[in-house]
């Protein structure tokens, strides 16, 4: 997403990522103790900084990065927070060892309820060191701002998924869904495999579900009162329709993202 600034506590991020809207970017960020007189940091918010920094840190573009190791580093948090091993599920092809990706899941206590799923892809456009200001690899807080790339598309997404699954299980939380988070490689332009529309062939079961959330999509009735998807392509949900639309690139500047809004596409809740 264009330059990749932004300002957020956990909380307001999620409500982004629920549907509220660029605006809430700008709140006050309550884990921030960067200015006078500002609060200290809870230990759950720097608790969810340090997932945040590991997961910006970790290079996940196609050339030279791996959304392997970001699963597995993500995995490693949540097998550390109690899940155990047969709710985790990080997958890889042979052909793309590097474009993995994870699913993970915290059992509900009604088997005949589907599920919740959690979609964010851990991938991220290319960013060379001479086009950036500042390490783009390099998680850096500057008046109030987040700078890196990812940060905002889409590992501030990702990060509070797995912020959430891990507060969930340490309160001991039973949801009556199940949540399934996914973790998917391949969203953004160049990519070779398409995580999200792997699952979807190949583990179908891991992911079905009720409804997702995901960035960028939303769903619209037409005249008929037909469900129609729109917003961002490229990833896949629930009761799943999948439309997995190329991304096109657009002209922006130096460093710049080179995904697209590919229009209708996306997610069809069913
Ligand atoms: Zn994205």
């Amino acid at each position: 997403m264009m330059r990749l600034k932004a300002r957020f506590s956990s909380a307001a991020l999620l409500l982004w990522v629920a549907g509220v809207g660029w605006s809430s970017m700008a709140v006050p960020a309550a884990a921030a103790a960067d200015s006078p007189g500002s609060v200290a940091a809870r230990p759950d918010q720097l608790a969810f900084r340090d997932l945040y920094r590991e997961l910006v840190e970790t290079n996940t573009s196609h050339s030279i990065g791996s959304c392997t190791l970001a699963a597995e580093r993500m995995a490693a948090r949540l097998r550390a927070a109690g899940y155990p091993e047969s709710d985790l599920h990080p997958f890889a092809v042979a052909e793309h060892p590097k474009d993995g990706g994870l699913v993970a899941v915290l059992p509900g206590s009604n088997r005949a309820a589907k599920a919740i799923l959690l979609l964010a892809h851990l991938d991220v456009v290319e960013a060379r060191r001479e086009d950036w200001t500042r390490d783009p690899f390099t998680l850096v807080e500057e008046g109030g701002y987040f700078y890196g790339r990812g940060t905002f598309d889409d590992k501030s997404m990702a990060a509070v998924w797995v912020d959430t699954l891990i507060r969930l299980r340490q309160e001991g939380y039973r949801p009556k869904r199940s949540i399934k988070m996914a973790l998917t490689c391949g969203e953004e332009a160049g990519a070779a495999f398409v995580g999200a529309e792997y699952l979807v062939k190949h583990e179908r079961q891991l992911i079905d579900a009720a409804f997702a959330l995901n960035e960028f999509a939303y769903g619209v009735l037409d005249a008929e009162g037909v469900r129609q998807a729109r917003g961002h392509g490229g990833q896949v949900a629930g009761q799943v329709e999948l439309a997995v639309a190329p991304d096109r690139p657009v002209p922006c500047g130096p460093g710049g993202d080179g995904a697209a809004v590919a229009g209708q596409d996306g997610v069809v809740v069913g």
